[in-house]
């Protein structure tokens, strides 16, 4: 690979104590050397980095974000790639919130983060971490573009009645208020998968795409564009995740703030920290939510059925929504990891020409995959997601 590095882009997805970092190919995907550094801030950071087969790990405290970025530059330049000089295409970068303002892949000039850090405000645990990781990566890559892309990208162009809430008009439009939905790099990926996968031109179908991971998020596609999806203003609405709970009455917000002196820090732990499988079982981990549950555990059987109450919920309202539906897809680390949750999920709705085949369902099968049976009406599959391709195809295309 090292004879085409002029191609390579490095993808970053920086949050709040972490960069999670991959170099690859846009082309062909493979990857040339990837990462996880943790802990920034801490005395006991840490990272891990691969370069082929060769896994070369740090311990120690990691300052910041740039002094993150500059051990990950010393370990790219052991392992045989010097980032400054092998002529990076592009460094891309997972940015949460686009606002109104990105919607598409955008190159990052000293204005664009002017307006990144402007709109801070919609997405305060995510975009400032974003924003540090981008300011990083140009001082040490000075000549490299710095390409920005949004979570919030694919849901633009939402159908007016599914983006907008019914507040007050004037308020909302003041303050940005609608539905953005998020992880739309990755329901924009799967379902474009999922058509290859069915060999249909993206235009003709229509699907429900489930991304579960430790944040969750379901959307509605009919024919390549989304109709809708349940996360809004911000990844708090919609599923329950690891720690978020998803729908939530507002009311239990002004009655914590009325009767038990919650304040605003107070509200964003609760939300963003205390709720979810971990509110009600104590474990965010679904690998631990299970192991607790085989153990008899009633909170955690609780968590885990209130989870798969809510998927059903939103997977009724997508399916008369859609109105006729080709693929229901699971992805991300629940989503592909675990059968009992896409059975439980979609168990009782023969009548609707949904099936899964349990022996496909079971099967340990990394690969993109048809779990319903052939003759089913409605293709259920697993198809893993790949943020990292996706964001370094769009910084591909983008300079192109
Ligand atoms: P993130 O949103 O951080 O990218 P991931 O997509 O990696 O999250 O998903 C993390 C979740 O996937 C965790 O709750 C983890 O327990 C769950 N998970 C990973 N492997 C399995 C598995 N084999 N069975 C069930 N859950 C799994």
């Amino acid at each position: 690979m090292s004879g085409r590095t002029n191609e390579l882009v490095l993808v970053l997805n920086s949050g709040s104590s972490s960069i999670k970092y991959q170099l690859l190919d846009p082309d062909s995907g493979a990857v040339a050397a990837s990462g996880l550094v943790e802990r920034i801030g801490e005395e006991n950071g840490a990272i891990e980095h691969q370069t082929g087969d060769r896994v070369v790990e740090h311990e120690g405290p990691i300052a910041d974000h740039k002094a993150g970025l500059q051990l990950v530059f010393e370990m790219f330049a052991d392992t045989g790639y010097d980032l400054a000089g092998i002529g990076l295409r592009a460094v891309g970068h997972r940015v949460v919130h686009g606002g109104e303002v990105f919607y598409r892949p955008t190159v990052v000039t000293d204005e664009v983060l002017t307006a990144l850090t402007e709109l801070s405000v919609l997405a305060p645990l995510h975009n400032p971490a974003n924003i540090t990781g981008i300011e990083s990566a140009r001082e040490l890559l000075p000549g490299v573009p710095q390409v920005a892309v949004f979570d919030t990208a694919f849901f633009h162009g939402l159908p007016a009645a599914a983006k907008t809430y019914a507040i007050d008009a004037e308020v909302a439009a003041a303050h940005g208020i609608r539905r953005y939905g998020f992880h739309g790099t990755s329901h924009e990926y799967v379902s474009g998968q999922v058509a290859a996968l069915l060999e249909r031109d993206p235009g003709e179908v229509d699907q429900i795409v489930f991304h579960l991971g430790n944040g969750a998020s379901a959307s509605a596609v009919r024919g390549g564009r989304p109709i809708d999806t349940t996360m809004g203003l911000t990844p708090l609405e919609g599923l329950v995740m690891g720690t978020r709970g998803g729908d939530i009455d507002p009311g239990i917000l002004l009655h914590l703030m009325r009767s038990a002196g919650l304040d605003v820090d107070g509200v964003d732990r609760l939300l963003n920290r205390n709720s979810g499988i971990k509110g009600l079982s104590g474990v965010n981990d679904f690998r631990e939510l299970q192991r607790l549950i085989d153990a008899g555990d009633a909170g955690a059987q609780l968590a885990y059925d209130v989870y798969i109450h809510r998927l059903r919920r939103y997977l009724g309202a997508y399916l008369v929504e859609l109105g006729r539906v080709d693929a229901i897809t699971f992805t991300a680390g629940v989503g592909e990891n675990s059968p009992k949750v896409r059975a439980d999920a979609l168990a009782g709705l023969e009548r609707f020409g949904i099936r899964i085949d349990p022996v496909r369902n079971n099967a340990k099968d990394r690969a993109a995959r048809r779990i319903s049976p052939d003759d089913a009406e409605v293709a259920v599959l697993v198809v893993p997601t790949n943020e990292e391709l996706a964001i370094a195809r769009a910084a591909d295309q983008l300079l192109s």
